[in-house]
Order: structure tokens, then C-alpha cells, then sequence
């Protein structure tokens, strides 16, 4: 596929960026691996200093890096704005924090026979990151700010639409001060990528996107015997139970199914309902809903964005017609839409019985599955019915109630009263189909160190 920037206000295509040549990927890799024998000698304190300037550099040129963001995937400059400080706070927090998560470990042993035994964490060598389009700042820092800051050097292969977001994460990491190699941005086709993943340089893999490219780019890594992480789709369950802050609870629903044109991997997907609120809820969310405002994304009063592409909008159509095929009952909002652009309708399907295939499918817009529960212990049964296993998200006043609620939820994260709290210093992952591995905070920049095993033992010990 070709790298191209298409406006999707417009769906008017501004430029076409040719495929990285096999020449160039290999000089990527040997100034990767070149830039890593260094790299994985400078002190914390030194890679500090280039994770904080990136962080200074993106709030300093926040309105530069929003509006390539929102040109090149639609999404409200607001948002746009929200994810630059978001992925500048992730980089100032691995400034802050790497020394600290990757310090020695003392092994408490049994006997002093065994030694004196500590882990200490080295980092592994050049990485592919594989990243999507839809938060193109947010996932490549997700990656570079803990991996760099633990001593290893990336790679890039971003989503074919963005091809101008990912340039921009690698002049920036430039001007940070980050040593030539270091992080490069190319544009591969996907056989390139094949072959990065093989070259004996490259120690590990990690994805951001669907699941078949997951199980594709996964199964390219276990071939060659390399780690992955992989950070998949998702159909989180956005639980009311009959206790909740209807009000409040109606305006998250909204929020949570809508920011980002629907295009949020966690996000609340599937509306779970309890009998006792349902119809004033559904009232309610319906006409929350129709509150919403499709346009340019550049202009503040717009709060309903374009999708990222006209061929995302005809997929997400098609979709929605097959869940209707197989039975489901698709009601259209009737929102005053522009008469270009990637647009899609915001949609509410109900009806959406067990062997309808949409059960089991993320839609990746502004549709909305919507799910009668008979009670508190049916609608943990609709939410686990799925699968997907990435977050969800619980709506009662009893936070004990919603603790107990959110524990039977077989997900990677799940959010009390909130449909997504993604933060810098809150880990981020998922389980079944949605992947595995984490990112962020501790758990995020251990996942491509070597936790090497020291131990100084006394000579005269036994065997
Ligand atoms: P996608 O089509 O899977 O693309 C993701 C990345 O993989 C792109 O860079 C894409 O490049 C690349 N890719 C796809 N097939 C490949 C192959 N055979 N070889 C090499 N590279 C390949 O996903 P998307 O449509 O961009 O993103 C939407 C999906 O991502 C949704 O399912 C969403 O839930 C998921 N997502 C998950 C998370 C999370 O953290 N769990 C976050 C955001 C999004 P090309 O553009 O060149 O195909």
C-alpha cells in the first residue's frame, strides 16, 4: 500500500511518499544497531535529558504537530491536542522514572550458599514498533519513550496514512538530541517488514493494531524466534448497573462511543444496560447523541469528526449491513452531515442475537451495540461474552459494588465510573484476542530487557 497524506474532510489526497528502497532499510538497520552499541552505554541521566527535550519540544509546537495529526486522520484538533500532551507527558514520565523501574533487584535466597543474587535489567537491541493510524503520536511514544529510555534503538513502520505524523516523531526525535540511528521512520512495504522482523539484529516486536495483522507480523516474529507485544482490537463493555449517575453515565456513553469518530481501540463498544434504567437510559443516549456536531475537525464547534478514511466509512457501512443480514436492528442518527469527507452516521444496533456474527466483531466508528441485561450478573455475561479482552468499563455509585463488578470482567483494564482513563503512568494492555504484553509504566519498559540474572557466589559452596 502505498504512504500517502489524504485529508479525510476533504477525502482530497495531498501527497504520496515513495517506498523506503531495500538500500535504505538496510542502512536503517545497521545505523540502528550501530547507534544501539552506544546508546546502550549512556547513563539514565543522559537519555533523561532527550526523553525531557522531547517533551519540551512537543508542548513548545503543540499547534505544529495537532494539526498534522488532525489533516492526516480527522480527528477534532481538540483531541489532537490532547494527544500531544499526552504522549510529551509519557516522555517526561520515562525522563523521570526509567532510572527508578529498571533499578537492580536484590533476590532474597534461601541460604547464603546461593550467593549473593540480584537481576539487573540491559536492554536487547534494535526493536520494530508497527503502529496504527489512529493516535499516531501517542502509539509510537508509547513505544519510544520507555524502549529508548531502557537502552534499545527502534524502528518505524507506521500505518500507510500517516506517513507525515510518523516523520514528524523522527525529526523530533532529532531535535531532542536523540544520537543519529537511533529512531528512524521508514516506509516499507509490508515484504520489507518481513525482513526487518528476520535480521538477526532486530530482538523483538512490537504491534499496535488489528488482529490480523497481529497474528500475521506475530507469526513472522515466532518464526525467527522473537519476542513480541502485541496491542490489538477491542469491544470493551460499557456496564450500567440500576445505581449509577444516569446523567452523568449518559454523557460518558456519548463521549466514551463517539471521541476520536468511534475509532478508539479502547472504547465503550458495546452499551450493557441493566432492565431496571434501560429505556430511560436509551432515551437519554439518544438523544445525547443527536447533540453531536459533524464537520471540519479543525473548526472547535465540531464534536463528531470524519473517519479516517472513505474506505474505513464504506467498510463500517458494510459492516453494519451484515449485522442487519443476520438480524440486528440498525437505527441511524440523523445528524446534518457535510456533503464531503469520510462521514458516518452515528448508528445504534440492538437486536443483536448470539449467532449474529457483529457479536463477536469490533466496529471501529461510531456504532454503538446495545445490550438489554437482566441484571448485574447477566450483564457481566453479555460483557464476557466476547472475543476481545481489552478494557470496559463499570457505572455505579457502590465502588465496592463496581471493585466486585470489575473483577469478573476478563480484560486487560477496567475503569470504575470512567469510560477510558488512559494516562502516561497507567498501564495499558489486553488479553484473549486483544493481545498480550503491556505498555507503559514499569510493566511497559520491562518488556524488552533482558532481566539478567547476577550471582556472586562463594567459591567453597556446595553444588
Ligand atoms: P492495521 O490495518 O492492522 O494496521 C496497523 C499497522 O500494521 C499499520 O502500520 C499497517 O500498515 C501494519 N500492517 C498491517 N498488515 C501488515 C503486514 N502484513 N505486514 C506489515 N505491516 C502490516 O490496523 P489499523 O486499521 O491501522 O488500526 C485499527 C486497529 O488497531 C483496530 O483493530 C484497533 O482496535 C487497533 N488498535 C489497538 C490499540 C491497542 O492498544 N490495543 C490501539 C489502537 C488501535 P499499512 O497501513 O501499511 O497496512
Amino acid at each position: 500500500m502505498a504512504y500517502a497524506t489524504t485529508n479525510p474532510f476533504t477525502n482530497e489526497q495531498i501527497k504520496v511518499f515513495p517506498n523506503t528502497t531495500d538500500a535504505e532499510v538496510d542502512a536503517a538497520l545497521d545505523a540502528a544497531h550501530e547507534a544501539f552499541l552506544s546508546w546502550r552505554k549512556t547513563s539514565f541521566a543522559e537519555r533523561a535529558k532527550v526523553m525531557q527535550n522531547a517533551a519540551d519540544i512537543m508542548r513548545r509546537d503543540m499547534d505544529k504537530y495537532a494539526k498534522i495529526l488532525t489533516l492526516e486522520m480527522g480527528k477534532l484538533i481538540s483531541e489532537s491536542k490532547a494527544e500531544i500532551e499526552l504522549s510529551a507527558a509519557i516522555f517526561e514520565y520515562y525522563a523521570k522514572n526509567a532510572e527508578r523501574l529498571l533499578q537492580p533487584e536484590d533476590l532474597p535466597v534461601a541460604s547464603k550458599d546461593e550467593g549473593r543474587a540480584k537481576i539487573v535489567y540491559q536492554p536487547l537491541g534494535i526493536l520494530l514498533a508497527v503502529e496504527p493510524w489512529n493516535f499516531p503520536h501517542y502509539q509510537v511514544a508509547r513505544i519510544i519513550a520507555p524502549q529508548l529510555s531502557a537502552g534499545n534503538t527502534v524502528v518505524l513502520k507506521h500505518a500507510s496514512n500517516v506517513p507525515q505524523s510518523a516523520q514528524a516523531m523522527d525529526d523530533l526525535m532529532i531535535e531532542a538530541g536523540l544520537p543519529k540511528g537511533g529512531f528512524r521512520n521508514l516506509y516499507p512495504t509490508h515484504d520489507q517488514v518481513a525482513r526487518i522482523v528476520a535480521d538477526h539484529r532486530v530482538r523483538g516486536v512490537a504491534l499496535t493494531g488489528s488482529e490480523g495483522a497481529g497474528a500475521k507480523i506475530a507469526s513472522q516474529a515466532g518464526a525467527a524466534l522473537k519476542k513480541t507485544t502485541m496491542e490489538l482490537g477491542g469491544a470493551d463493555a460499557f456496564i450500567v448497573l440500576e445505581d449509577a449517575d444516569l446523567e452523568k453515565t449518559v454523557k460518558w456513553a456519548v463521549f466514551g462511543r463517539h471521541w476520536n469518530a468511534g475509532q478508539v481501540c479502547v472504547s465503550a463498544k458495546r452499551l450493557i444496560v441493566v432492565d431496571a434504567v434501560y429505556d430511560e437510559f436509551v432515551k437519554r443516549y439518544r438523544d445525547g447523541v443527536a447533540k453531536l456536531k459533524m464537520g471540519d475537525p479543525m473548526d472547535p464547534s465540531t464534536t463528531l469528526a470524519p473517519l479516517s478514511s472513505q474506505g474505513a466509512a464504506d467498510d463500517l457501512k458494510k459492516q453494519v449491513d451484515g449485522a442487519v443480514q443476520a438480524g440486528a436492528k440498525a437505527e441511524e442518527i440523523p445528524l446534518a452531515m457535510p456533503n464531503t469527507g469520510a462521514f458516518f452516521r452515528p448508528v445504534i444496533l440492538t437486536n443483536v442475537a448470539h449467532d449474529n456474527p457483529a457479536r463477536r466483531e469490533e466496529f471501529f466508528g461510531p456504532v454503538t451495540l446495545l445490550f438489554r441485561a437482566k441484571n448485574e450478573a447477566d450483564a457481566i455475561s453479555i460483557a464476557n461474552d466476547s472475543p476481545y479482552g481489552l478494557g470496559g468499563s463499570v457505572f455505579t455509585k457502590d465502588e465496592a459494588r463496581g471493585e466486585r463488578v470489575a473483577k469478573q470482567i476478563e480484560t486487560g483494564m477496567v475503569y470504575i465510573n470512567h469510560p477510558t482513563m488512559v494516562k502516561a503512568d497507567l498501564p495499558f494492555g489486553g488479553v484473549l484476542r486483544s493481545g498480550y504484553g503491556r505498555e507503559l509504566v514499569g510493566l511497559g519498559i520491562k518488556e524488552f530487557v533482558n532481566a539478567k540474572l547476577i550471582d556472586i557466589v562463594d567459591i567453597d559452596a556446595p553444588f
